[in-house]
């Protein structure tokens, strides 16, 4: 039977990622992918010639995911939309204050809420966010400004910029250093979608040795403190001793036997996931030309036009994504699609005349779990101390970084982690062997 020095659960971008780092430091790696195609969430749909991510992805090009994407190899080509769109607010349009003209001429904003709007923006980017108090976003908002609306606008902001829309249990510090991010340097949308990553990642990994087995559902990782192997739905097994779980928390806990006395039932039971209900569309053309870009004020909805600036279509068709945040358990997926809907109305009436292609996906976990105050462990991973030779990636296994950041940052420490501690037996067994 073949062995490897290390198995990977998931061929996403975590899993993939940590198989072309294992890889290139010669260790022997497969990756088990229980779906027929690799991606995960990361994988893009082709519906009618139009490219649909699974909802709007957008890749920081001040995040570790774009940094180590590119270090490995990977070519990222799309563009960067710019800033300006509206302000949706009591289902009305309101040009956003994004510039210092749109700011003196808003009517969203009192004289007293530009200035402080202006201040704000400008100061922003200079706050020490790794050192702010640990307390939660809307604590911190409420203290620090005094304008409703410019607080509504920051809300917005905080939003588009992690996924999540909770004020009260988020720290400050990390969402504050997340919008930096996509102030100072802009998102990418990726021509093609995030496919290409996944497609790139997966020759990058089998070229560097990488063995990937699609259609392989884990349904145990198994161990009596250490990890012996896994066992897969068709019955097959594999002897491995050190695995990477990029799954949820509540999955790896449910793939290891007797895993209550080990931090996975902490990371389980702790975890709070960030949902998403996403409309993708793909339209002929827009019925309003310039309306590229929308976020709801008083809704937590958002709409982004990623054909302005990535190719996503191979005719002359326009794709867009809707997304309406939710937090886990508090949305009703009719009342969120009428939303979404109503939302695209008011932006583009008529839009469904236009439609070539669609998908909506109510229920998307965009992240498993987020940083959040009172949480035991701020930092899960990358190794699960309690069962040697099991570790885990993805994007709740976050140590600051958010969204793909923290899935990526996250792969490259489980990986990182095995590669020191196996050079680290060789060393040991080799001084024993010259003793
Ligand atoms: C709607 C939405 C919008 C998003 N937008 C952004 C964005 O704008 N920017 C950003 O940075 N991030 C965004 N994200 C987050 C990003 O998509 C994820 O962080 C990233 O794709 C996670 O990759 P992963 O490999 O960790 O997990 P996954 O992609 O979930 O991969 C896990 C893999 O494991 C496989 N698997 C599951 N169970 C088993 C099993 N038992 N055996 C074998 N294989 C198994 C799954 O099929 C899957 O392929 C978004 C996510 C969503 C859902």
């Amino acid at each position: 039977m073949q062995t490897y020095d290390a198995a990977i659960i998931g061929g996403g971008i975590s899993g993939l990622i940590a198989a072309i780092d294992l890889a290139r430091a010669n260790k022997s790696v497969i990756v088990l992918e229980k779906s027929n195609r690799l991606g995960g969430r990361g994988m893009t749909i082709n519906k009618d010639g139009a490219c649909f991510n699974l909802g709007g992805h957008a890749l920081y090009r001040a995040g570790e995911a774009y940094s180590i994407l590119q270090e490995l190899g990977v070519k990222l080509e799309g563009g960067t939309p710019p800033a300006d769109g509206y302000a949706i607010w009591q289902n009305r349009l309101w040009p956003l204050p994004g510039n210092p003209a749109r700011l003196l001429s808003s009517r969203l904003l009192s004289w007293p809420g530009k200035v402080e709007l202006g201040r704000f923006m400008l100061g922003l980017g200079k706050i020490d966010a790794a050192a702010m108090a640990n307390i939660s976003l809307r604590d911190w908002a409420e203290r620090q400004i005094r304008d409703p609306m410019v607080r509504h606008i920051f809300y917005a902001l905080c939003r588009t910029a992690t996924y999540n829309k909770a004020l009260d249990d988020q720290p400050v510090g990390p969402v504050i250093r997340q919008v930096q991010r996509s102030l100072k340097s802009g998102v990418l949308y990726v021509n093609g979608g995030w496919q290409t990553i996944v497609d790139q990642l997966r020759e990058l990994a089998v070229r560097a040795g990488a063995t990937i087995r699609s259609g392989k559902n884990v349904t145990e990782i198994m161990h009596n403190g250490a990890v012996s192997g896994l066992r897969f739905s068709d019955g097959e097994t594999i002897q491995v001793n050190r695995v990477i779980s990029t799954l949820s928390p509540a999955e790896t806990y449910r793939l290891v036997g007797d895993a209550d006395p080990t931090s996975l039932r902490r990371w389980k039971d702790g975890a709070r996931p960030v949902m998403a209900a996403c409309l993708d569309l793909c339209l002929k053309r827009l019925p309003v030309a310039d309306r590229h870009f929308a976020i709801g004020l008083d809704q937590p909805v958002f709409f982004t036009n990623h054909s302005r600036v990535a190719k996503l279509s191979d005719r002359d068709t326009l794709v867009m994504h809707l997304i309406k945040y939710n937090c886990s358990g508090d949305s009703d997926p009719k009342t969120d699609e009428r939303l979404l809907e109503q939302t695209m109305n008011l932006l583009h009436p008529d839009w469904q005349k236009e439609v070539v292609a669609k998908q909506f996906l109510p229920n998307m976990t965009v992240v498993h779990d987020y940083m959040h105050l009172g949480q035991s462990e701020l930092m899960p991973g990358p190794a699960v101390p309690e069962i040697r030779g099991l570790y885990i990636a993805g994007d709740w296994a976050s140590h600051g970084e958010m969204l793909a950041d923290a899935a990526a940052a996250s792969a490259r420490r489980a990986a990182g982690r095995i590669i020191n501690e196996i050079s680290s037996e060789y060393a040991a067994a080799s001084a024993a062997y010259r003793a």
